[in-house]
């Protein structure tokens, strides 16, 4: 078998977009989804834009607002439309290719559940399929100039990981974020996603430990539910010489920003989840 023919188009398409990153998690349900939408809001946010911060910005200092992009290739749950807010969106053809649904300017979805005839339609594709799928999402839809694009994958170690890292070849990926919870079990999962990267060769940018103790609501107390796991992930993160990117605390407020479709930073900046996420945003800019 020959080289994909559609390589070179895929690598040409994406030559406009700085950094790739893909999303990991070994298990579904640990948050990867939400991570992957959070870091497209937080890094298309434009500090100039916020009444809070209105006043302290030289503008002359600014750094230039980045472009972001996210695609959701999760073809069996593809949650991303609903926690961004576009929920009822399609994607519409134009002579170069396909244009993204767009949050506002600088943040453009590409998600197959903008494909979907209504929201409960169960994807049921066979490889070949999902494949080509991906494929397309790569190959034909106008990113144009992006700073970011975030790859939301599902969840495992499975084909559609293994096309994307294919597909991705001439692009040069910048690298994984992997995402687990502080129970062992995703934890032994994580170590089969460490073991994947290195396989077929993508760098790790960091392990991102979610849900890892509690926010109270009422007193904003933070109690740590899965005590005798906790600081697995930072652990796991030195035993395999990943780096850890940081915990991010279980907030039922999240669930609610996610629900509504809107981004749990801007609601909730008093969260002890989102200085915990913003530190994370932090390490991966730089
Ligand atoms: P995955 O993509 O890994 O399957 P999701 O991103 O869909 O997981 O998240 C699963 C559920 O957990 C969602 O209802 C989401 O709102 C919720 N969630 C994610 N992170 C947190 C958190 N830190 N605190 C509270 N709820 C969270």
């Amino acid at each position: 078998k020959g080289p994909d023919p559609d390589l070179p188009r895929i690598t040409e398409r994406l030559s406009t977009v700085r950094r790739k990153i893909l999303i990991l998690s070994g298990k579904g349900g640990v948050g990867k989804s939400t991570f992957t939408a959070s870091l497209g809001f937080a890094l298309a946010h434009d500090p100039t834009d916020a009444d809070d911060t209105a006043d302290n910005i030289d503008a002359t200092d600014a750094t230039p607002v980045s472009q972001v992009g996210v695609v959701d290739i999760d073809v069996c749950g593809p949650s991303i439309p609903k926690i961004m807010g576009l929920e009822n969106e399609q994607i519409h053809q134009t002579m170069a290719g396909w244009s993204p649904v767009y949050v506002q300017d600088n943040l453009a979805v590409m998600s197959i559940g903008f494909m979907l005839p209504d929201k409960d339609a169960a994807v049921i594709w066979r490889g070949p399929k999902k494949n080509g799928l991906i494929k397309q999402f790569l190959r034909d839809v106008e990113w144009a100039q992006l700073d970011y694009l975030l790859v939301d994958t599902p969840p495992g170690t499975t084909d559609e990981h293994l096309s994307i890292v294919e597909y991705l070849k001439g692009s040069n990926i910048d690298g994984a974020i992997i995402v687990t919870t502080p129970q062992e079990v995703a934890l032994q999962d994580v170590r089969k996603e460490i073991n994947f990267c290195r396989k077929v060769k993508v760098p790790i940018l960091g392990i991102v430990e979610n849900m890892s103790g509690f926010v109270c609501p009422g007193c904003k107390g933070e109690s740590l539910i899965f005590a005798p796991t906790t600081g697995g992930g930072r652990r796991l993160a030195e035993e395999t010489q990943v780096p850890f990117l940081g915990s991010i605390p279980l907030d039922p407020r999240i669930g609610k920003a996610c629900d509504s479709g809107v981004s749990f930073l801007e609601e909730y900046p008093d969260s002890p989840a989102t200085t915990a996420f913003q530190d994370i945003v932090q390490k991966i800019k730089t």
